[in-house]
């Protein structure tokens, strides 16, 4: 199909999903940095090889909503029309309504690319943390779908509330420096 004037392709998308990324590390470095100095120089952060989506990130944190976010790893996500962290597992029609729809609170923006991928964006305003999206998107997706602390909102709290409830121990201590760990920095691809 011909590209749409204005429209991205894919291949664009991904690219700006790897700067993305890359932006999200050094601005929520920085932002840790600056809130809380060079003394104190370890964060608390959400291994999403650990991580099993069982929801307790949206009820631990002591912040009401919780600081934890839902975060797209844009370069390892597949693009799919059929997506299980945006759908639920059985969709009553084709529509893309809301009772279709796995977010509670209409947090996943989702757009046509090129035929037939769509792009999902995260609204963070709207993200309770409650993980259903990442589960559809570990069961049945690429787990490109993940948990992260948001640095420009955690309060860094001496112990995590959610680290000590975490049934996969799937927290812990980071440098401030370096505070996100994406699937693929994991994997020495970034
Ligand atoms: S509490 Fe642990 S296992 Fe549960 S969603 Fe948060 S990081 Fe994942
Ligand atoms: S399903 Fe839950 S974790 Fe995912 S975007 Fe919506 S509120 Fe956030
Ligand atoms: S350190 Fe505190 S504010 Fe940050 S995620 Fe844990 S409980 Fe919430």
């Amino acid at each position: 199909m011909a590209d749409e004037p204005g429209k991205l392709t894919r291949r664009e998308l991904i690219a700006r999903g790897v700067r993305g990324a890359g932006l999200l590390c050094a601005a929520g470095g920085l932002g840790a940095l600056v809130t809380r100095g060079q003394a104190e120089n370890l964060v608390w952060q959400i291994d999403p090889k650990k991580c099993i989506a069982c929801g307790k990130c949206a009820t631990e944190c002591v912040l009401n909503p919780s600081a934890v976010k839902c975060v797209h790893e844009h370069e390892i996500c597949g693009y799919c029309e059929l997506c299980f962290g945006y759908y639920v597992d059985q969709r009553l029609d084709d529509q893309e309504t809301a009772e279709n729809r796995r977010c509670p609170t209409d947090a996943i923006r989702r757009a046509p690319v090129e035929d037939p991928y769509y792009q999902y964006i995260i609204e963070e305003d709207k993200c309770i943390g409650c993980a259903l999206c990442v589960e559809g998107c570990q069961q049945f997706g690429n787990g490109s779908l993940i948990m992260q602390v948001r640095h420009d909102r955690c309060l860094n709290c001496n112990q995590c509330a959610i680290a000590s409830a975490c049934p996969a121990d799937a927290f812990r201590r980071v440098p401030a420096s370096d505070p996100y760990l994406l699937r693929l920095k994991k994997q020495g691809n970034a």
